[in-house]
């Protein structure tokens, strides 16, 4: 059986080569651009700072060299952000002049306001004549300038192709006055449920054989910060006939078709043969506990021969199904979808120290449903919710990461050290 790594592997170089978003795009307005891709290169239409601005509160001071502590300045005027200073400052001469505003002609130094004699006089003057502030220190050219184009040079490129948009992106963005961009158009992923037994949230359930449908709203959910577009296909019967022809129908509408349940070998798990009809099983099973029978493969749309789909298949148990999609689907997602290598968002993982033993065979890699708790100083310790079973979902909402053991461990005991992923809602 393959390992969770290599399938991992498998599914994230084929989802970089099927990166197919990059042919189409979209324009979007800025704020609706968040969490998508970009697919064309930001020049910057202006130099940040624009002009030289000053980045203190202080003295704007007409000079040309550096200056002892005890030089005198004549105030002509006033430069506040937004209203600047017009006109030039003559050597000997200084403008009041406060945080973000420019820095008038003549002036190549700001010398702030606690390195002046101004607490001493700022109640004596008159602000609608010139006065007279004394430095209190040494003061040297440039200081507390932000020169114009020191950030952002008219015309350099900011952001890249394949740059993922996250919010210091967007500030960016705004800063340069960009209103719309262009990213790649959002994938369109559709989702099915297969099990006769599944009823949708909202409606009774007909039976007490009769289970909600929750793995929809799982994924529906874990998936919501992606680039993509969900089409929701609902609940499939099991029926060979009936999961082929939705199949048939999602392939042509989408670009990844993802199912869950009906991958196991029963009598009435139909989805592998549906699959092997319309498409192809590049690989079936995984050494991870929970969600042994994951699928992976292709499917082909019989409408348009040049298209092709990759097509996830999760099993049933709600638990699996979210490990399943943590796993594999959404780093297949984010590489589909075009993002550059060095934007993909991480997995983080962390150590902890166990507080108390785990048993395991060896043989498959288990994500266990875990609470860590971190101290002062970053150190972790960790303990399982409960006895670990992939059917038991209030489990997963009761932890807070998953405690990844490795697949040949035999168990671990108290005090050793264990990796942990912490679940990403848990984090800010
Ligand atoms: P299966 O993979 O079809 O054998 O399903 C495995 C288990 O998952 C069964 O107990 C199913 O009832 C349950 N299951 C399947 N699909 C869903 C779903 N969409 N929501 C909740 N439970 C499900
Ligand atoms: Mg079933």
């Amino acid at each position: 059986m393959i390992t969770v790594e290599d399938l991992q592997y498998a599914i994230n170089t084929t989802a970089a080569t099927h990166a197919k978003a990059h042919q189409y795009t979209t324009n979007l307005p800025l704020l609706s651009a968040i969490g998508h891709v970009l697919a064309e290169e930001i020049k910057a239409d202006f130099d940040i700072p624009r002009q030289n601005l000053s980045a203190m509160d202080g003295f704007a001071l007409g000079t040309d060299s550096d200056l002892d502590g005890d030089s005198s300045f004549v105030v002509v005027g006033e430069s506040c952000a937004g209203k600047p200073y017009h006109g030039v400052v003559g050597v000997g001469q200084a403008v009041r002049i406060f945080t973000g505003a420019v820095v008038p002609d003549g002036c190549d130094n700001v010398v702030m306001q606690e390195n002046t004699d101004w607490d001493d006089v700022k109640h004596v003057i008159d602000k609608s004549s010139s006065y007279t502030i004394t430095l209190t220190k040494q003061s040297h050219l440039g200081n507390n300038i932000r020169c114009q184009g020191e950030e952002v040079a008219v015309g350099e490129c900011v952001l890249t192709v394949g740059k993922r948009l996250n919010p210091t992106d967007i500030s960016l963005l705004a800063n340069l006055g960009v209103a719309n961009v262009v990213v790649n158009r959002p994938l369109i992923v559709g989702i099915l449920a297969t099990g006769d037994e599944l009823v949708n949230v909202g409606e009774g359930l007909p039976g007490l054989a009769n289970i909600y449908n929750s793995n929809t709203p799982t994924l529906k959910t874990l998936l919501k910060d992606l680039p993509i577009t969900i089409k929701d296909y609902g609940i499939i019967p099991d029926d060979l006939t009936q999961t082929c022809q939705v199949i048939e129908q999602a392939v042509h509408e989408c670009d990844v078709v993802v199912s869950s349940a009906g991958v196991s070998v029963g009598d009435y798990d139909f989805l592998t043969h549906a699959i092997d009809k319309l498409g192809k099983i590049t690989h079936y099973k995984v050494a991870m506990k929970p969600g042994k029978p994951f699928v992976f493969g292709e499917l082909y749309d019989k409408a348009d021969n040049s298209k092709t789909v990759l097509y996830f298949g999760l099993p049933g148990n709600p638990l699996s199904c979210v490990v399943g999609c943590l796993q594999f689907i959404i780093p297949a997602l984010w590489r589909l979808s075009g993002v550059r290598d060095d934007d993909l968002p991480k997995r983080l993982t962390l150590k902890a120290t166990l507080s108390h033993d785990i048993k395991k065979r060896a043989g498959r890699k288990e994500f266990m449903r875990g609470v860590y708790q971190q101290d002062e100083f970053g150190k972790c310790v960790v303990q399982a919710v409960g006895v670990q079973d992939s059917h038991r979902i209030k489990q997963l909402s009761l932890a807070n990461c998953f405690i990844v053991a490795d697949k040949d461990s035999e168990g671990y005991a108290l005090g050793d050290e264990i990796a942990i992923e912490p679940f990403g809602w848990g984090l800010y």
